[in-house]
């Protein structure tokens, strides 16, 4: 049996609009819904019919496929995959409704206090020097909030006045509206649900019964925080809307860099400059941590890009674990601004180490014998 089209089953001209299709959609649906026919199964069909037509036609993608294709270019398992497993026994009468209707039929799914909204979650970024980030510090930071507006106590009236009770749903925040054959409770229009309005808004906050403020609160930063973590202080965010709870206000870590370290994990990075001399003869420099200074013992004959490792002088990051390494990596300078004294004494040096035959540069050594074997292999 050949499928009808979905045009003709929602009785609509093919170029019809949205609007026209969803017109048509309720039309069928109030007719043949099986709530309002319990135990009819063409009514059934029909509404299954009339549903799945609704939903291919009002997705665009789906529409233009069924446009150019028809039946086969819509998969029908897929259109009723999509709207979640199409229609089922228990997707009750309500929950289609409010889907397609929500506009018409308003906030009628909800109960009382449908006004009652969470507020929203904040987010604050905190710069934090690395020291702060890895000893743990409190800091103050302050945060725009709402509060009861002062001026009405947050009742959002005039001065002197307060708010009546809604006339039109009598102060129940909910009105029964007929809709064909239906009677549907729904939040009232006219005070959304509060059950009172405010004829005389205060000044102040425009009847919102709430004003925007800064408030100061005091952070508690743990020990070994980094760029990225953040702190959740729970309900710290936005105050509630007609008695819903706040939000959270969520402190998002961001390190400064520091002039000395770098921090990977829980280690740190340094580099430290040593001279000529103490890189040949050795000694003992003094080296930054976050602890304050310790000696580093340099070894004779210390070459350039050596790294240091000085075991615990690190960080400990906030999920626990061992506290890191210091790790410093030594770059020898090169002398600059010589007198001519000085540059005398270097070629003096310069001699009686050439006299030696390299061994005082075994690396330079190694390194001239691979170019001159380089160049040797290529000849013919
Ligand atoms: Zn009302
Ligand atoms: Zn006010």
């Amino acid at each position: 049996m050949a499928k009808p089209d979905f045009y003709e089953i929602l009785g609509v001209a093919r170029n019809a609009s949205e609007a026209e299709l969803k017109k048509a959609y309720r039309r069928l649906a109030m007719k043949y819904h099986p709530d309002r026919n319990p135990g009819d199964k063409p009514s059934e069909e029909k509404f299954k019919e009339a549903k799945e037509a609704y939903e291919v036609l009002t997705d665009a993608r789906k529409r233009a496929a069924y446009d150019q294709f028809g039946h086969a270019g819509v998969d029908p398992g897929a259109a009723a995959g999509a709207g979640g497993a199409g229609f089922g026994a228990n997707a009750s009468f309500s929950d289609v409704f409010g889907e397609v209707f929500g506009d018409i039929f308003g906030g009628a799914r909800q109960g009382g206090g449908a006004r009652a909204h969470r507020g929203a979650d904040l987010r604050y970024n905190l710069e934090l020097s690395l020291e702060d980030a890895v000893r743990g510090s409190t800091v103050k930071i302050r945060v725009p909030t709402h509060v009861a507006c002062k001026t009405c106590g947050g009742s959002g009236a005039k001065k002197g006045t307060s708010p009546t009770t809604c006339s039109t749903c009598g102060g129940h925040g909910q009105v029964r509206m007929q809709q064909g054959f239906f009677s549907l409770q729904q939040t009232c229009p006219r005070c959304r649900g509060s059950g009172t309005v405010i004829t005389d808004p205060c000044p102040t906050c425009h009847g919102e019964g709430r004003s925007e403020e800064q408030k100061t609160l005091s952070v508690k930063i743990p020990a070994g925080v980094d760029t990225g973590d953040r702190i959740r202080l729970a309900g710290e965010g936005e105050v509630g809307q007609m008695g819903g709870p706040p939000g959270d206000l969520y402190v998002q870590i961001s390190v400064l860099d520091h002039a000395l370290f770098v921090r990977d994990g829980s280690d740190l990075y340094c580099e430290v400059p040593i001279d000529l001399t103490t890189a040949a003869l050795g000694g003992e420099l003094d080296v930054p941590t976050l602890d304050g200074r310790v000696k580093l013992k340099i070894p004779p004959e210390t070459q350039t890009g050596k790294v240091f490792r000085m075991r615990g002088k690190g960080v400990q990051s906030v999920r626990g674990g061992a506290t890191g390494d210091l790790l410093c990596k030594v770059a020898v300078e090169t002398p600059v601004n010589l007198t001519s004294k000085q540059k005398d004494l270097l070629r003096e040096f310069d001699q009686s180490v050439r006299s030696a035959g390299g061994k005082h540069s075994p690396r330079t050594t190694t390194w001239l014998d691979g170019v001159k074997k380089f160049f040797d292999d290529m000849k013919p």
